[in-house]
């Protein structure tokens, strides 16, 4: 098998396996509970916590878990009472909640980056949070984040001046950005970070929200109170535990994996025919997004199955639902560049022979392909 859907999934590790597995039978109790046991297990939940949030440069008491990055896209909306703007080429976890919160789209350039003109052109005074993901799950572009917290330091310093008091917050989803990216909350300039443990090789299931501590958020889920009120419910102990460990391997593969992915990009891209490649620039090496304009997409991820290659058309939430990448459109591929497009992500299971062999099994469906259109 030939995997390379590493923006839809990652594998866990057998070290993080290793690390989740007493938190199920062994050291199950209630975080919550009055006796030594879940005092324990209290205290490794809180460590865990602790790397999660020294993984972005954060606090223990800056991250609130939540069931992935799904809940913290909503929560981080929560800071919203009049206006949103969100980049259009989100994950649909940001459109979604951000069409509740009267959230207008900012466009984006042919590359993928933010349109930062329209960007100003957009902001009003009603404004009171920009989401912007760091890095898109469809093309791996990543986000100009230190320009976009510029632009908004200049607008709060002119609401001040004209003495408006509304907030102005700077959000980012960073899902797909902390395998390749040294991800940090203070030198991006933001005041909340979205990260999932599910696109890092760990559990699926569980995700964090970085929250500055001038920011006031409204909880999704209500009762006991843990997360300092803003998601209640049991701790996921194992999940959280889970997480941790797998960022702390992503640390430290990080260099390595940049590198490696680099020179795969390279050997892909050269042994490859026919192709438009549509994520040229500012993208992350493990994202390779492929147009066989006039080709069906579809077709050629079938056919790639049965040579067990795994790929993608987009987002895999999209594709399954049969749904046009929003993304590619933003970007203005036309229909027949859509329907042609290819979603190729590297990880942890490739190695460079299967990165040749792949190259080998798309030349061989889309000749197919090619020659059963043309007769
Ligand atoms: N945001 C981005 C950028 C993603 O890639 C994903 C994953 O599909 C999500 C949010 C949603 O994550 P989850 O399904 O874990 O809630």
């Amino acid at each position: 098998m030939i995997y390379l859907d590493h923006a839809a999934a990652t594998p866990v590790s057998k070290k993080t396996l290793k690390a989740m597995e007493p938190y199920f039978a062994e050291d199950f109790f209630n975080p919550s509970a009055a006796y030594l046991p879940a005092k324990k297990v209290a205290r490794d939940y809180a460590e865990a916590k602790s790397v999660i949030a020294h993984a972005i440069g954060a606090k223990e008491s800056d991250i609130v878990i939540t069931a992935g990055a799904t809940e913290a896209n909503n929560l981080a909306f929560t800071s919203v009472h009049k206006s949103a703007l969100y980049l259009a080429t989100e994950h649909d976890s940001v459109r979604q909640i951000a069409k509740q919160y009267n959230g207008k789209p900012i466009k984006v350039l042919e590359n993928g980056v933010i349109d930062l003109d329209d960007l100003k052109n957009k902001i009003t005074d009603e404004t009171e949070l920009i989401s912007v993901a760091l890095v898109n799950n469809e093309l791996g572009v990543i986000q100009p984040m230190a320009e976009i917290a510029g632009i908004i330091k200049n607008v709060k310093i002119d609401r001040l001046k004209r003495g408006i008091k509304r907030q102005l917050l700077l959000h980012s989803d960073a899902s797909q950005a902390l395998n390749l990216l040294d991800v940090n909350v203070a030198r991006l300039g933001v005041d909340l970070l979205t990260f999932n443990s599910a696109k890092v090789y760990g559990p699926k299931g569980v995700g964090a929200l970085y929250v500055s501590h001038d920011v006031r958020l409204k909880p999704l889920t209500l009762g006991g109170g843990q997360e300092k009120g803003l998601r209640s419910g049991t701790e996921n102990v194992p999940g959280v535990i889970g997480f941790a460990k797998a960022l702390e391997e992503t640390k430290l593969h990080l260099n390595g994996n940049r590198k490696k992915y680099a020179k795969w990009r390279k050997i892909l891209l050269e042994n490859l025919q026919g192709y438009e490649l549509v994520n040229k620039k500012y993208t992350l090496d493990n994202f390779i997004v492929l147009c066989y304009n006039g080709l069906d997409a579809e077709r050629l991820i079938f056919l790639l199955e049965e040579k067990q290659v795994y790929v993608s058309t987009g987002a895999a939430c999209a594709a399954s639902k049969g749904v046009r990448s929003h993304v590619l459109e933003a970007i203005g591929l036309s229909d027949t560049e859509i329907a042609g497009s290819l979603r190729l992500t590297f990880g942890e299971t490739n190695d460079e022979e299967q990165i040749l062999e792949a190259a080998r099994a798309i030349n061989d469906v889309v000749k197919y392909e090619q020659e059963r259109i043309n007769g």
